[in-house]
């Protein structure tokens, strides 16, 4: 037969046995309708960012069948995902809520326990609930990508209002925004721009968080808090609950942009360029997310294979780098700024001016004209995802290896000169030590940066995935021995990261595990995400 009709034996959760698994299975079946589950049994294909698996993580750095469900279920409403819960707490079999599972680089729609019942939430629950142009909010099922609401934003003609999309626009603004992912414009801390949520506890229940617990409000994407504690933070990078609903502020239309890059020469300029860039942006001078890329991650964003500039083994010597950067706006120089001024021109040409007399202290400093730049290179995509508009073209560097797959190692620390030297150097090491290509991009939030490291690696190549997971790990262990940690990572890294935030001998895991046992007595929701593990799992070799 050929291979996508061939069946593989459906992963049974571990603990179940098999025919009372798929006899649960038939019930739940019953109960959503046929077409609205189906159980884990064909090949695993991979596809690529747009058409994903919901079965598996595509990008996988383990054994392609670790990581996998054993169904995934389709709820049309809240309703319909309080009985998926119900079903779960009566067979005490393991589930994990996606919204659209484009999480790629930190699991992508893979469940944490193998053979867990995958809940997609956005194939069938991905309406626009609301969108208001006078407050600037709106209300989203997790169904509804960043292209979805741009466009329905332009259809309807909002002109005044933005969105913030993160580098790749295909993602679920809830998915993105739980997992406090980022965008780029100055609405890019989608977590802090959320207000409002409905969740569906693990036992069942609906809560609908701030305002939106008082009946008859119409505050609750104006003011996020409500009334008592603040509950919303549990339900991010979490498993305490699955969110079925979600308010977003969006941003009004600045009346202008601007998309600035400056490039600097040397590798030892990161220093003093972070104590350039701290004061412009916390003062806002620098408005946006800032990021500084090292020319490595440039040259490989033209989507280009890396054996097209090299075919030796080991990192990708520096000076082949530079003469591979030398036909691109980069040229022979090692940082690349990408920033945008945001406003009507006037106001804008007083913050580049700032901008471009303190950039031009560092020696050699250059500011790209972009009237030069042609429409396909890369700044451009930089430019639509500041202004508010999805792009995918960020994904172009997955190219450098055959079968490519990534994920990231993404430390925070202070806009200080000592700690990106000190992240910097601790990255390099390891990936000479392992023979990969080192991609630093530092992305200034406000007060902080996010240091993030994208590993490509070739998925069929056990070999090369063992080098890029051992690296990893490393470098999770160094940067914890400094005082930094990761904002937010891969499933594969959960446990290790969730060890690394050790203070008072682990009093933040055993509070989550008490919140944990609280709410979701027979740990069925999404065990082990982000290292918190149900009473039912502690202490039986589940970490990894
Ligand atoms: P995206 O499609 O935006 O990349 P995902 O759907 O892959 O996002 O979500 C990322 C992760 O966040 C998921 O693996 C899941 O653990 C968690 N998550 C996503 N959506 C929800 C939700 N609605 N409720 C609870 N957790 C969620």
């Amino acid at each position: 037969k050929p291979r996508a009709e061939r069946q593989r034996l459906p992963v049974v959760p571990q603990g179940i046995e098999r025919d009372a698994f798929l006899q649960a299975l038939a019930e739940l079946k019953e109960e959503l309708g046929a077409e609205n589950l189906e159980i884990n049994d064909k090949p695993l294909t991979d596809g690529w960012y747009m058409e994903h698996p919901n079965t598996h993580d595509m990008m996988t750095i383990l054994h392609e069948e670790e990581l996998v469900a054993s169904a995934v279920v389709y709820p049309g409403s809240t309703e319909e995902v309080q009985q998926i819960v119900a079903w779960a707490n009566k067979h005490k079999i393991p589930i994990f809520p996606i919204s659209m599972g484009r999480n790629l680089g930190y699991g992508g729609a893979a469940p944490r326990v193998r053979g867990s019942v995958t809940i997609d939430l956005g194939k069938r629950m991905n309406k626009i609930l609301d969108i208001n142009p006078e407050d600037f909010t709106c209300l989203v099922e997790p169904g509804v990508s960043f292209y979805a609401l741009y466009e329905a934003i332009q259809a309807k003609g909002y002109d005044h209002m933005w969105i913030d999309s993160p580098d790749l626009g295909g993602g679920s603004v809830i998915g993105n925004t739980v997992d406090r992912g980022v965008g780029y414009t100055p609405y890019g801390d989608h977590w802090a721009c959320h207000a409002g949520l409905e969740v569906v506890l693990p036992t069942g229940e609906v809560i609908r968080t701030g305002m939106g617990a008082l009946p008859g409000n119409n505050t609750w994407q104006t003011f996020p808090y409500g009334f008592g504690p603040y509950s919303d933070g549990i339900f991010s990078q979490s498993n305490f609950g699955i969110v079925t609903k979600m308010g977003m502020t969006l941003m009004p239309n600045p009346g202008g942009y601007e998309s600035f890059m400056y490039t600097f020469p040397n590798e030892e300029d990161l220093a003093p360029l972070m104590e350039i860039i701290r004061p412009l942006r916390i003062s806002n001078i620098l408005e946006n997310v800032a990021q500084l890329r090292h020319v490595s991650q440039s040259i490989a964003a033209r989507g280009l294979p890396r054996t097209t500039f090299y075919t030796g083994a080991g990192p990708v010597p520096s000076s082949v780098l530079h003469a591979a950067a030398s036909s691109s706006p980069v040229g022979d120089h090692t940082w690349a700024y990408y920033g945008m001024a945001y406003g009507p021109a006037h106001i804008r040409s007083h913050k580049l001016a700032l901008v471009n007399s303190e950039f031009r202290k560092i020696p050699g400093a250059r500011k790209i004209d972009p009237s030069t730049l042609p429409p396909d290179e890369y700044f451009w995509s930089r430019d639509r995802v500041a202004a508010g508009i999805p792009d995918i073209q960020e994904l172009r560097w997955v190219n450098w290896t055959p079968n490519g797959a990534h994920v990231a190692f993404s430390p925070v620390s202070p806009i200080r000169g000592t700690d990106a030297t000190a992240l910097f150097k601790l990255g390099k090491a390891r990936h000479e030590q392992y023979g990969i290509d080192f991609w630093p991009a530092f992305c200034v939030g406000l007060r902080e940066m996010h240091l993030i490291v994208e590993i490509v690696f070739d998925r069929h190549d056990p070999e090369r995935k063992e080098a890029a997971l051992a690296c990893l790990r490393d470098m999770v262990d160094d940067a914890a021995r400094l005082g930094y940690g990761e904002y937010r990572t891969h499933l594969v890294l959960m446990d290790q990261i969730a060890g690394t935030y050790s203070w008072g001998d682990g009093a933040i895991m055993r509070f989550n595990e008490r919140i944990k046992d609280a709410l979701d007595p027979n740990g069925i929701l999404a065990p082990g995400r982000c290292g918190i593990w149900p009473r039912r799992y502690r202490g039986r070799g589940w970490e990894m």
